[in-house]
This record gives structure tokens, sequence and C-alpha cells, in this order.
């Protein structure tokens, strides 16, 4: 039998599966991202864990296919530039397919993410979708007519870098105002800190200091402190925001949000589609765009490995 090797390199994690041609996942596991090491450990930490996941392989490995945060050349060979990784022109391929002896491909973290939510996962009953990652950043994939809207030299779908505040938030990428400035996990996170600073009644204080805030922590205080109420409004807003504006530009059937942020469930969902109702252009005038949760547990690890199916 085929397998296939499916590698999600975020800032955070780097997760990796073994997968077999309809999308299931045999095998799976993680490793922290050593950003700060440099990029020959996160290279080397590559190699390891697909040496652990292929380990007592009983088949053939097919290919490796690599879900990277940022713009890959338009040889899919190496990265261009990750901002959260520190990256820039970074050669993966070539090195990963001599030690391996398969076919090694790179795309966008989000793309391959958006991609496998497409083939296996909520997106599998619509022609037009838009995905959307909230995690350390925000990534994007277009699908269009079924298909990967990469850009040119795949460079495009940068939905995270969409400015939606003119002069606002520095962004790692060196502009400023990015959507993922307000609405990723990292923006979350960072809100939560600043408004906890502000307000020592905050509920959220029971949970341990600002070093113990996650993505998690504002949500799960919604309903009984108000402090938490303004975090996460002032983040859906923002969120919808961006939801709005692709919406606009795309009329997609439905946009799918995934990544950490997305575990918040129906409650996200249902209110970023409240405020996209709300300001849609045309309204109910015009076609409903669906704002669905992702259905896969892994898929920027499935979309990876689908690069080579
Ligand atoms: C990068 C994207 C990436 C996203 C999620 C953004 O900062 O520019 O390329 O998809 O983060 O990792």
């Amino acid at each position: 039998m085929n397998y296939y090797i499916g590698i999600d390199l975020g800032g955070t994690f780097i997760k990796g599966g073994l997968v077999r041609k309809n999308g299931t996942i045999v095998k799976f596991d993680y490793v922290p991202t050593r950003v700060a090491s440099g990029v020959q450990v996160v290279l080397s930490d590559i190699e390891a864990l697909i040496e652990k996941l292929t380990d007592k392989m009983n088949g053939k490995l097919a290919g490796i296919g690599i879900g990277v945060p940022g713009i890959v050349d338009g040889k899919k060979e190496s990265v261009v530039l990750a901002p959260n990784l520190n990256w820039k022109n970074v050669p993966v391929t070539k090195r990963l397919e001599k030690r391996f002896n398969c076919p090694v491909d790179i795309s966008n973290d989000a793309n391959v993410a958006g991609l496998g939510e497409a083939r296996f996962g909520a997106g599998s009953k619509y022609k037009n979708s838009i995905f959307l990652t909230l995690g350390t950043g925000i990534g994007g994939a277009i699908i269009i007519d079924g298909k990967l809207f990469e850009g040119n030299g795949a460079a495009g779908a940068e939905i995270g870098h969409m400015i939606i505040h003119a002069g606002g938030n520095p962004c790692a990428c060196g502009s400023h105002g990015c959507f993922e400035t307000y609405a990723s996990a990292t923006a979350l996170i960072r809100r939560t800190v600043e408004e906890m600073e502000k307000h020592k009644e905050s509920k959220m204080w029971q949970d341990g200091s600002t070093d113990k805030v996650n993505g998690k922590t504002a949500f799960s205080h919604y309903h009984d402190d108000e402090t938490a109420k303004k975090v996460v409004d002032e983040y859906l807003e923002n969120l919808s925001v961006g939801v709005i504006n692709m919406a606009n530009i795309f009329r997609p059937e439905a946009i799918i949000l995934g990544g950490g942020v997305s575990k918040e469930g129906p409650f996200l969902s249902e209110s970023v589609q409240k405020l996209l109702d709300k300001s849609i252009f045309a309204g109910k005038l015009g076609p409903k765009v669906e704002v669905v949760l992702a259905s896969l547990k892994e898929a920027g690890v499935i979309g990876a490995a689908s690069l080579n199916m």
C-alpha cells in the first residue's frame, strides 16, 4: 500500500502524519517548532519526525508534502518568506528528496489546509470556498471551481495580510494594520493580556497569571466577565471585517473557519455569520455565504499529504 507524509509546519508546532490516499491519518505525531534555534534545527526536526512516522511502515512512501507558514517559490523548492518563522529563501525539498527518496512538494500551510478541507472535509460540498486558519497568523486558501487559486508564483491568497486598519498594528511582515494583527490567535492573546492588565478585577485572573493566557481565556469568560466579553466582541468584529471583505470580493458559497480559534465552535461561526449577514453587500438579495467550521482534525497534515496524491 502507498502512504503519504503530510507535514504541517506551524509557528508553534511541527505536526506530521502518515496518510492513506483516502485522507485517513494512520500515524500522527508532533514536536514544538524550535524557531529560535534556527533553520537547520527545524529542518532536522522535520526529518526526525518523518523517520518516526515511517518507522516500521508496511508499504511504500509515495510522497512527502509540507505546508509552510509563508510563501514558496514558483518551482516549489524553497520557502521564500515565512515571517513567523523568521525564514527567508530556505531550500527545503531537494534535501528531503535525497534523504527519503520520494517526491517532495511544498506549499503554503493554509493553502494545503484549505485543499484538505475542500477534498476531504467541510469544503467538500462546495465548489467555491474561502478557508481561513486562525492561529499564530492568519492563513487563507481560495478554492474556485474546486481548484486552489494560488496567485502568481504561488504567492497569493495571503488573506492574513489584507490591511483592515490603515496605519494600524505593526505586523511581522513589516506592514501595518494587517488582518492577522487583529484576528489571529496571537492578536486575541495580546488583547486579552492588555485588558487583564487594565482590569485587575477581571475573572480571567482566576485562571492564573497573564503568562497562562491562551486563545480560550477570554471566550471561556464571555458570559461572566465584562472585560472578557469586551475582548471577544472586539475580536469577533475584527474577524468579521476580514470575512465580509472576502465574501464581497469572491461571494463564495462558504467561508470555512479553521485553526486554533475555530475550536470555539458554533459560538464563533454563528457570531461571525450574524455580523456577515448584517453587512454583506446586497444582504439577502445576494446569494447566502455560509460561515462554517473546518471539520478535519488535522486539515494541514491531510492537505499537505494530498499534494502528492
Ligand atoms: C503567513 C501565511 C500563513 C499564515 C498562517 C501568515 O503570517 O503570511 O503565509 O499561511 O501566517 O501560518
